[in-house]
């Protein structure tokens, strides 16, 4: 697997040339993996049956990127969901607080947070959808499953001042899912309904169930893209740990072929340095069971500081970093990370 690895959105409007100039420049600062961002939650950038479609970028980008030598795995967003119809048709797809409200009424932080319950079969079944349409398309190196948890039950500490929050602990508004699938599943595994309980975030039974809703929808993910021949990668929250306490993802069980915890250092209100903790937390949760890339922000990285951040990420032990994202990359930070990486791996 590449060691050097970017997220890079569509850019639809820019011409062929302009494009492969791009690549390339990512390709001189060392970078062989590329994120392309075919499924936003909204629409899709490929030849899709399942979704509505904007524009097939991914045939465009898989063509140039082999001329160029990059790696192109296909980036979806999986269970934040804004498609119109599926809004629109499928409301009660959608996870609910413990308000009893779902997203699409109640809907925590930000105007695009709309998720889907892991529960339902339903969802389970569109998702996966979309998985084995990426899997089965030539050139691609692999699927790259994102937005794969439930909505931030705690956010990171470092945004609790943007959104003018306190959570010091979980509050019923953020709490998913309480919907009537996941209440009677939880309930034929335990006897308990978690609505009747006091305090749920104490119930570490029902914190398991939730986790497991997502690892079974992952297993099953992993399954359609190993089937299809190729790799699957999810990018998740930054330590094993955090991941659970805030998303409910327990991705050091996940079966990938790789895991990108996102290491957004300012997220967390924590220096670069934390990159090299965080990757190691991993590391050691993970005991070998697949290597870990560090994602890290790119714009809180300036110049030789990306390049610091691939030294921080190979000291606690991850094989390479990923770096969001491509558009905002400038050739000082491209450059740092080249000479890092050659004065590392030489
Ligand atoms: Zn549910």
């Amino acid at each position: 697997m590449p060691t050097i690895w970017t997220w890079m959105h569509p850019r639809v409007d820019e011409s062929d040339r302009v494009l492969e100039r791009n690549l390339r420049r990512l390709k001189e600062g060392d970078v062989d993996g590329l994120f392309l961002l075919v499924y936003d939650g909204r629409k899709a950038f490929y030849e899709s049956a399942v979704l509505p479609v904007e524009k097939d970028e991914l045939s465009r980008v898989v063509a140039i990127a082999r001329d160029v030598g990059l790696e192109v795995h296909a980036w979806m967003f999986s269970l934040n969901c804004n498609v119109r119809e599926i809004v629109e048709k499928r409301s009660d797809w959608f996870a609910v607080n413990r308000k009893g409200n779902s997203t699409l009424v109640e809907r925590p932080y930000v105007e695009y947070y709309n998720w889907l319950c892991p529960s339902r079969e339903d969802v389970v079944s569109y998702v996966l959808s979309i998985v084995r349409e990426l899997a089965g398309i030539q050139g691609l190196a692999g699927v790259h499953l994102d937005y794969i948890r439930f909505p931030d039950v705690i956010l990171p500490k470092g945004l609790h001042a943007h959104y003018n929050l306190i959570q010091d602990r979980e509050l019923p508004e953020y709490d998913y899912c309480y919907c009537e699938v996941c209440r009677k599943a939880f309930r034929g595994e335990s006897g308990r309904d978690p609505l009747e309980e006091h305090d749920p975030s104490q119930d570490v039974e029902w914190r398991r169930f939730r986790e497991n809703r997502i690892t079974r929808l992952v297993e099953r993910a992993v399954r359609e893209i190993h089937e299809a021949g190729k790799q699957a990668t999810a990018a998740v929250f930054a330590t094993p740990e955090l991941a659970r306490q805030l998303v409910r993802q327990n991705w050091a069980e996940w079966p990938l072929d790789a895991v990108f915890p996102m290491i957004y250092h300012k997220f967390y209100d924590e220096p670069p340095e934390w990159i090299e903790t965080a990757s190691h937390e991993g590391v050691e949760a993970l005991a070998g069971k697949m290597p870990l890339y560090a994602g890290v922000f790119a714009p809180e990285l300036p110049g030789e500081l990306a390049g610091r951040a691939l030294d921080f990420a190979l000291e606690g032990g991850a094989q390479g970093i990923s770096l969001f994202s491509a558009e905002a990359l400038t050739d000082d930070q491209l450059s740092a990370v080249a000479r890092a990486k050659s004065q590392k791996l030489s």
